[in-house]
């Protein structure tokens, strides 16, 4: 990926340039914003780019500085994370460690912290130290959605950089002219992903707009009640399906409402929301909205699916 890739982040991008033209480095860095918007995209590019070997447009995807990036192999590129719910002092440990040291083969070393809320009293504290005396040729980036849970002590310490979704349209034209993607998956993954990058590119490799056309196919369309599979799913795919049915709902509700086409999430299936438009009254589609979001209630208290499954059908086919 290059910098020119990274549209719609120019502004947190730019100041990182200008620290970056200016070698201005602080030492410390928070990324801040929703999750699955690319934030860590933006972070290992800015690796990329410092340790990019070329003499311009660096990085350049190229060297094998910039090959060992992309496969996160290369030395000096260091990604902190934690599959569980904290970052101990265990993790900050090889930071610790290599700060001290200086890069091994590029320019810079660069230190990714993701979840950087995650960080304990005890991990905070260590990175703490770290900040306060900045390593030379060292650049730590902090990645988080919940700048709130940071402590204060180690927020102080490092620039904020904001980053904020795309609006839907700028990404629909970024998923269409930078990654070759048909208009219509593009327009429903734009709005499903409620213009975050990071998410928007990990769905255009899945096959979520297959899946939820299956899903529309089986139940809205030939007026099935509800997908028998469903049952055995796990809390995160409920979640997903509730979802997609209550976009469904909200589509029929706004082209009914007369709003412009461009506006739909599901606009490959326009003409069928047109057809189901004549068959809902806003009441019925009030009372069907009320029932899914309802529903997502009890997924989260843990309900029995089965059950909230057969709840939801006896509401949705009342209706
Ligand atoms: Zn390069």
């Amino acid at each position: 990926m290059r910098f020119s890739d990274i549209l719609g982040h120019e502004k947190p991008l730019n100041i990182i340039n200008a620290y970056i033209e200016n070698s201005s480095f602080s030492g410390g860095y928070i990324f801040s914003g929703p999750e699955g918007i690319g934030k860590k995209a933006v972070a290992k590019i800015i690796a990329e780019k410092l340790n990019c070997t070329a003499q311009q447009d660096r990085p350049c995807g190229a060297c094998s500085s910039c090959l060992k990036m992309e496969k996160l192999q290369h030395p000096d590129l260091h990604i902190i994370e934690s599959d569980t719910a904290q970052i101990k002092i265990e993790d900050i440990r090889g930071l610790q460690r290599e700060a001290n040291f200086r890069p091994y083969e590029g320019a810079m070393k660069v230190f990714i912290i993701d979840d950087a809320h995650k960080l304990n009293p005890e991990a905070a504290n260590s990175l703490l130290k770290i900040l306060e005396e900045p390593p030379a040729d060292s650049l730590i980036i902090l990645i988080t959605h919940k700048p709130q849970n940071i402590f204060k002590t180690v927020l102080s310490r490092c620039k904020v950089i904001r980053f904020s979704p795309l609006a839907i349209t700028l990404l629909e034209d970024v998923l269409i002219n930078k990654y070759f993607i048909d208009r219509l998956p593009a327009h429903f993954i734009s709005f499903y992903s409620e213009g975050r990058l990071g998410l928007a590119l990990k769905l255009k490799d899945s096959k979520i707009f297959e899946e939820k056309n299956r899903i529309f196919d089986s139940f809205a369309v030939a007026g099935r009640p509800l997908d028998r599979n469903l049952t055995g799913q796990s809390k995160e795919q409920l979640r997903g399906y509730l979802n997609l049915m209550a976009s469904w709902f909200r589509d029929i509700y706004l082209l009914k409402a007369g709003l412009p086409e461009r506006e739909l999430m599901h606009l490959d299936r326009k003409n069928d929301l047109l057809k189901l438009m004549r068959e809902f009254s806003f009441k019925q589609l009030d009372s069907i909205l009320a029932a899914i979001s309802e529903s997502m209630f009890y997924l989260e208290k843990n309900i029995n699916s089965k059950l909230l499954l057969h709840n939801l059908g006896v509401q949705l086919w009342k209706a």
